[in-house]
């Protein structure tokens, strides 16, 4: 089947692999540069983890462990750190300890001070061992071997697409080139700002969440050392106007990095943004019509699931539509 993918994100970059092991003929159209820090996926590290208050997303972490396993024999590449990730609630009812001993997941009680890290009196602390961080560019890039490429193409216009089959994995842009063809995708795209800092954290991940999700995090990153976040916090935004990192969020990040790590050095050594293309209740969207796939995985924790969503986007590929 000639299968067109629009967008050489993760998602685009994950989905043209897994077409093209099934001996489709895939190409990717990108309208820009292939390391291009304009959308969703560049840097070098996303949080990988099994923790999660919902046994779905327990369920398709785990299915993901294993393809991305799966994914670095097959090629060789070390794609998955995991050496832990310490979870923050303010009490064990918002943490993710229920739902990870329903599922049979590993976790324990932990000592953050143990990883040079302080949380309130009392809040609940558990480290959560499988969990860590991929390294984004390297996955990236592994899905894109051997996958042809047309850089510097931006499609206006699906009906002008020359394939039998369209997967639009457009990431903040894929609402309105949808649009186009009557699609219409309940996202908000916001572009989201995240800080550096010179630290190596003693765990790969931490976060902080409430009952409701995740609020701020930190994790691994292997030029600056530390990566932190406040999830959720950016402003609907234009991913076709450029713009800077939000001054008072790079400040906002840098005062929780300052409390939960207090041998570092607060003052921030980059900064820089990321669109979140987000659903209302933080799902995904992976859905056919006619000739054209939707995939769009994001809501601000899609990275991890990059393997088995491209396995997803191949089923509904080769699907006849309804
Ligand atoms: C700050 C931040 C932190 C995150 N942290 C985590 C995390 O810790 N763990 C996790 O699992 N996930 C995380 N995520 C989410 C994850 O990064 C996203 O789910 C994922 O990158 C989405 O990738 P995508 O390929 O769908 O979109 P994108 O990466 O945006 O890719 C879309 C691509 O399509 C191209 N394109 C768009 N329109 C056109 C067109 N018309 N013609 C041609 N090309 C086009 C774009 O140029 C772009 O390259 C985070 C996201 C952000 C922003």
């Amino acid at each position: 089947m000639r299968v067109a993918v629009v967008g050489a994100g993760i998602t685009g970059a994950a989905a043209a692999w897994a077409l093209a092991r099934d001996g489709h003929d895939v190409r990717i159209l990108e309208q820009f540069e292939l390391d291009h820090g304009r959308g969703s996926s560049h840097g070098r590290s996303r949080i990988f983890r099994l923790a999660y208050t919902e046994p779905h997303w327990v369920r398709l972490a785990r299915e993901a462990l294993a393809a991305w396993r799966a994914l670095e024999r097959e090629t060789g590449e070390t794609l998955l750190e995991l050496d832990g990730l310490l979870e923050l609630a303010p009490t064990e009812l918002d943490s993710s300890r229920e739902t990870l001993d329903a599922c049979g997941v590993a976790w324990e009680p932990a000592k953050p001070e143990r990883y040079g890290i302080a949380a309130p009196d009392g809040w609940s602390a558990l480290l959560q061992p499988e969990a860590g961080i991929v390294r984004a560019d390297a996955a990236r890039r592994v899905f894109l071997r051997g996958i042809r490429v047309e850089t510097g193409v931006r499609v206006e216009s699906l009906d002008d697409v020359d394939a039998e089959v369209v997967v639009v994995a457009a990431g903040p842009w894929a609402r309105r080139l949808l649009a186009g063809t009557g699609i219409d995708l309940a996202v908000t795209e916001t572009r989201e700002t995240i800080a550096y800092f010179r630290h190596e954290p003693a765990v790969a991940a931490v976060v902080d969440r409430d009952a409701h999700g995740h609020l701020k995090y930190a994790l691994r990153d292997h030029v600056h050392g530390l990566k932190a976040g406040t999830h959720m916090s950016g402003a609907p935004a234009d991913p076709d106007e450029p713009a800077g990192p939000d001054e008072a969020t790079v400040s906002a990040i840098a005062r929780w990095v300052a409390e939960r790590f207090p041998s570092l050095d607060p003052q921030p050594v980059a900064a820089e943004t990321c669109f979140y293309t987000r659903t209302a209740d933080e799902s995904f969207v992976l859905e056919r019509h006619g000739r054209i796939v939707v995939a769009s995985p994001c809501s601000g924790h899609g990275f991890k699931f990059a393997p088995v969503v491209g396995r997803r986007i191949v089923e509904l590929s080769t699907t006849a539509s309804g």
